[in-house]
């Protein structure tokens, strides 16, 4: 417990810089970690570090360094990424004269904070966003896809199916981070860009470890890329974990598709094929827009389905309306069924333009935001999947008040 906390990764910003910010149960060295949950808890740490591109190093102040600071300063050199030192409890002028002493551990320049005070907490950001790796040009391609899913329900072994067939693999190129390695395919001439799938293919020794970062790996793949690959693991049906991502790809507004794995492990009769969708949307009732199918990577069965449909939602997501088209289109609507009497008044609806492609975001004007109930931009939103597809992609609407 306490491990897998839901707050664990936090997105957030600094300087102009958008990055997931980790928090860790902190490093009790080995040795000392004689708890099994000590030991779990480092274990956690070790991965969170090895998901990093930069690691913050926060020691006390008041009591020195320590010989527990020393021996993780010793795996922090090791471990090859940009490591910023930071002294905490360092409001009073007397403890700032202990800040020297940190030199010793070999981390580069102590920046002295209170974490209490907040002093010192900015230059210490601008430090640790200096190191961000650099942003590589990427080199092109026509999507960008994220394979994402609990652990075990087949991630790396359908990424080795992908890669597995020869005339598929074109190359493995870095990506914007010395992590995030990924893997281009060449399918009917287009080059399919399969997004971290370093993390894929690296492996945690402990399952809490896993499961802790797989928020962490999610919203970083989220972040670039165009089509989220949603895999279920349908012998075990949907659990919390796979509806918690679901979230986090419906938050994303990309494009989705949801595959469920292990088709081979599931008895079958009639109803099987429906029932899986069925209890699928029982937990994830938002994601109703995406397309899904059920495939194994063991067998290989339906495994083309993935890129195919895949190719589908990226091309949905190329559509745009034109404005003449949709405003007839919104005024016949509107006109079959009007909005009722909601929150002190009747909504009309004047102009709407799609303000963006990806994901297709909708500007209606209207008398007043607050006239409209829920249940009639449902009603809206449905109309416009229904006349223009966006197939697998989340329709955002805005209501400005005119
Ligand atoms: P990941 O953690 O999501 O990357 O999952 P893995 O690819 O490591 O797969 C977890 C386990 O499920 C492994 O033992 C795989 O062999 C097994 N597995 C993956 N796909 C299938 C499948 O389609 N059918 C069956 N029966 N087992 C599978």
């Amino acid at each position: 417990p306490g491990v897998t906390r839901d707050r664990l990764v936090e997105q957030t910003d600094w300087a102009g810089h958008s990055f997931l910010l980790v928090d860790t149960g902190g490093i009790i060295p080995f040795g000392k970690a004689d708890s099994g949950f000590d030991r779990l808890v480092t274990e956690v740490s070790l991965a969170a570090i090895a998901e990093a591109d930069v690691v913050l190093l926060l020691a006390d102040g008041q009591t020195g360094p320590t010989s527990w600071d020393d021996s993780i300063a010793h795996h922090l050199r090791q471990c090859g990424k940009p490591v910023v030192l930071a002294v905490n409890k360092l409001e009073k002028e007397a403890n700032q004269l202990a800040i020297g002493e940190f030199f010793k551990l070999g981390l580069g320049e102590p920046l002295g904070i209170s974490a209490l005070h907040g002093q010192g907490v900015g230059d210490l950001m601008d430090r640790v966003v200096a190191d961000f790796p650099k942003q590589e040009a990427d080199s092109p391609c026509d999507c960008r896809v994220a394979i994402v899913g609990r652990p075990n329900v087949g991630k790396s072994s359908l990424l080795n199916q992908l890669v597995g067939r020869d005339e598929a693999l074109v190359s493995e190129v870095p990506g914007t981070t010395r992590d995030a390695i990924h893997t281009d395919l060449r399918w009917h001439g287009k080059v399919i860009r399969l997004i971290d799938t370093a993390g894929l293919r690296r492996k945690s020794r402990v399952k809490e470890a896993v499961e802790a970062f797989c928020a962490m790996r999610t919203l970083r793949t989220l972040a670039t890329c165009d089509v989220a690959v949603l895999m279920v693991d349908a012998a075990a049906g949907t659990v919390t974990q796979d509806a918690r991502i679901a979230g986090h790809i419906h938050d994303s507004g990309k494009g989705v598709v949801v595959a469920f794995n292990k088709w081979d492990l599931v008895e079958k009769d009639h109803s099987t094929y429906r029932e899986v969708w069925d209890k699928f949307l029982q937990q994830v009732p938002f994601l109703s827009y995406a397309p899904w199918f059920t495939f194994s990577a063991l067998s290989r069965q339906r495994l083309g389905r993935i890129l195919e449909t895949v190719w589908e939602v990226h091309e949905a997501r190329q559509q745009r309306v034109a404005t003449a088209a949709l405003n007839q289109f919104l005024a016949a609507v509107v006109k079959r069924q009007n909005p009722r009497s909601h929150g002190g008044g009747v909504g009309k609806v004047y102009f709407g333009m799609q303000t963006e492609k990806t994901p297709p975001t909708f500007v209606i004007s209207v008398n007043n935001p607050a006239f409209f109930a829920r249940n009639y931009l449902r009603f809206l939103n449905n109309q416009l999947r229904a006349e223009y597809g966006f197939f697998g992609n989340r329709i955002f609407i805005k209501l400005k008040k005119h």
